[in-house]
């Protein structure tokens, strides 16, 4: 009886052992990980890690999922990527609660409502679904609009010029490095900002002198 009650403690001690050692294993690999990601990661998206939104921002994330939020972060910071929601009168909120969907697998940084109001559904520093190959290095901001031409209302302009500047300045981000998302795929996203050419270019003029 004592050799084989000596024989399970030896035995439940040992998987003690291995289980710690495990462990110690596993916590020195998520160490490693951590320091080599801080290491390697470019500045810019460091900065993005600790950057606070303005008070005028409702920030409402939405869950990790895998496809809308992947929980990834970003390669770079090399652009602010425009679009419109292509859903006439859905509102900021009616398109955050579609991002966190289970169903859904797109997403982007912001959404910008019809009579201004800016939610943000993903942190700065993460990867959102709206940009194609340009996810990997973009902020994503979506525009509602109330009909088809995909025209902003002024309320959503005026708030869509306030974040893409505040971006800018924080970002430390040019007029060029603000695009539409046609200029990634050829898509005509936004609309409104591909069929007229003057107003797209206004907005960019906009955007820097609000910037200052
Ligand atoms: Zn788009």
């Amino acid at each position: 009886m004592r050799r084989s009650s000596s024989r399970v403690s030896h035995a439940v001690q040992t998987a003690g052992i291995i289980f710690i050692n495990m462990a110690l294993i596993a916590a020195i690999i998520i160490v490693s990980i951590n320091i080599y990601r801080l290491v390697t990661e470019p500045p810019a998206v460091t900065a993005l890690r600790s950057l606070a939104v303005p008070d005028w921002i409702e920030v409402d994330l939405i869950k990790i999922d895998g496809a809308s939020r992947r929980g990834t972060t970003l390669d770079d910071l090399g652009a602010i990527v425009v679009h419109y929601v292509g859903n006439p009168g859905t509102t900021a909120q009616n398109n955050r609660n579609y991002f966190n969907n289970p169903d859904s697998t797109v997403s982007a940084h912001f959404v910008v409502g019809l009579d201004g109001e800016i939610i943000q559904c993903i942190p700065l520093h993460e990867k959102s679904s709206a940009s194609n190959h340009r996810n990997s290095d973009t902020i994503s901001i979506e525009v509602c609009h109330p009909n088809e031409t995909g025209v902003f209302t002024d309320a959503a302009y005026d708030a869509l010029v306030r974040l893409t500047a505040w971006l800018c300045v924080a970002c430390d981000l040019d007029a060029d490095q603000i695009i539409r998302h046609y200029d990634v795929t050829g898509k005509s996203c936004p609309k409104w900002f591909v069929d007229d050419e003057t107003a797209w270019a206004a907005f960019k003029t906009d955007v820097m002198t609000a910037k200052e």
